[in-house]
């Protein structure tokens, strides 16, 4: 077998062995969608790859080509913004699935490194769980296995193309990113949407709806003439690697307990 754990670089012999052994596959969706003046469209998709290869070679997992296309009409006022509809993700995702299915592979982690995608990979996951019931389909958000990076920030504001979307780039594809145009775009429109609808910085600020409703995302171009949502001019490389590691050590977490997870399938005859 070919030293690699991507799926794409292996040979059909490969990723049947690959199968029979059991071994994860982590499928990654990102986005192509505007990142400020400063970073690229890809930038979603290159980081939630970079994390998921690094990841699945510590616990011997594989990972299949990126999903790119995500859900990103909140983004389509920036150029060269590309959005898929949720029916569409969800498709595909019903599509990527049922072909590792048959092959073999019955542990499978979908992780998503964009945001606008949460929604609509859930749906997905929920879909394939009930089509393939004997398998395990995990799905995450890399947002959610970054939690701990989320300390190193020195900015107040981290929500897009920000402090930490740039600096976790600068540790990945340094040369992708043009600092010298990296800004710091903290609208009162967006302010208060923030504080209201997404985190409440400030932890207990009365205020804050986090929790208790969503309205989901409004155009970006109401928020941002830029596309930076946050303060991207602080970003530092050496945070962004601090942040990487810290996603890369919670998803080997995530990798290590699917590996040993048990798949709990009912038996029709035995129904209580
Ligand atoms: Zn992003």
């Amino acid at each position: 077998m070919r030293d690699t754990v991507l799926l794409a670089e292996m040979t059909w012999r490969d990723a049947k062995q690959a199968a029979a052994e059991g071994r994860i596959v982590i499928i990654p969706f990102g986005s192509i969608e505007q990142h400020g003046h400063h970073l690229p469209l890809a930038t979603d998709s290159i980081n939630v790859d970079h994390v998921a290869a690094l990841a699945a070679r510590e616990v011997g997992a594989l990972v299949a080509p990126c999903q790119v296309f995500g859900v990103s009409h909140n983004h389509l006022d920036f150029a060269g913004t590309m959005s898929l509809e949720p029916e569409t993700l969800v498709a595909i995702i019903q599509d990527l699935v049922a072909s590792l299915y048959h092959h073999g592979f019955r542990r499978l982690l979908l992780v998503n490194g964009h945001g606008g995608n949460n929604a609509t990979v859930e749906v997905g996951a929920l879909k394939a769980r009930k089509r393939f019931p004997d398998a395990l389909i995990g799905h995450s958000y890399s947002g959610a296995l970054g939690r701990d990076a989320r300390q190193y920030m020195r900015s107040e504001f981290v929500y897009h193309a920000d402090e930490g979307e740039t600096a976790r780039l600068m540790a990945t594809r340094p040369d992708l990113v043009e600092m010298a145009h990296a800004v710091r775009d903290v609208t009162p429109v967006f302010t208060t949407y923030y504080r209201r609808y997404y985190a409440a910085p400030d932890g207990d600020d009365p205020e804050s709806l986090t929790g208790l409703v969503t309205y989901g995302l409004p155009p970006t171009q109401v928020l941002s003439q830029s596309g930076t949502m946050g303060d991207a001019s602080v970003a530092d490389v050496a945070v962004g690697e601090r942040a990487m590691d810290s996603v890369v050590r919670n998803l080997v977490r995530v990798l290590e307990d699917l590996k040993a997870r048990e798949i709990l399938v009912a038996d029709p005859e035995r129904r209580p």
